[in-house]
């Protein structure tokens, strides 16, 4: 009688922020110029995207460590009309190959298609591809790493309240400028994730 109700109570309790947070770990990954070069003509094709050294085992740490894997990606060379939206699903199909060739798993991936002249609720630094993390997962972003090489990911990083981390490569070198000192700075992903899984916190 007494297991019984404590079987209900249990299912009655709701889970708090702190239970969804100890429950699952996730690291939110820009992906041009953090998970492979980026270029000022675009990524548009499979062929174009080549990954950058280090970041697909960094990845692979991640999960290893039994944190997820997100990526958050604002890919208006569709709105531009230079890729197709059937391409970038491609495109993305290369790149969870070859995090899977590498021991890893992307767990979602999220991009806006859009037109910066759109005025989209998706493109970063709005919230809107965060959101849909959250909804879908079943999680909050909140103190969790965001890491990109762009000023927009900080932001992005700033307005969900997850931890803002900056990458050197890609756009990052010409990003020191604009962002503040309090931001962490490292070399490349894997540097990043080095230190993050050394800090044992994540
Ligand atoms: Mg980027
Ligand atoms: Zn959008």
């Amino acid at each position: 009688m007494n297991g019984l109700m404590n079987d209900r109570i249990a299912l009655n309790k709701r889970p708090t922020e702190l239970d969804m947070s100890v429950q699952r770990k996730f690291v939110i990954l820009d992906r041009d110029g953090v998970i492979n070069h980026d270029s000022a003509l675009y990524i548009k094709s499979p062929e174009e995207w080549r990954p950058i050294a280090g970041s697909l085992e960094a990845i692979s740490a991640l999960v290893q460590a039994g944190i997820e894997v997100a990526v958050v990606s604002n890919q208006s060379a569709i709105g531009r009309g230079l890729i197709s939206e059937e391409m970038l699903k491609s495109i993305h199909m290369k790149m969870s190959r070859e995090v899977e060739k590498a021991g890893g798993r992307i767990a979602g991936i999220y991009y806006c298609p859009h037109h910066p002249s759109d005025a989209c609720d998706c493109r970063k630094p709005a919230l809107g591809m965060i959101k849909r993390l959250e909804h879908e997962h079943g999680i909050l972003v909140k103190g969790m790493p965001l890491i990109g090489d762009k000023p927009t990911d900080i932001e992005l990083a700033k307005r969900a309240g997850a931890r803002p981390i900056l990458v050197r490569t890609g756009y990052g070198e010409n990003s020191l400028d604009s962002i503040d000192r309090s931001v962490a700075v490292y070399e490349n992903l894997a540097c990043a994730v080095k230190a993050l899984l050394a800090e044992g916190t994540t």
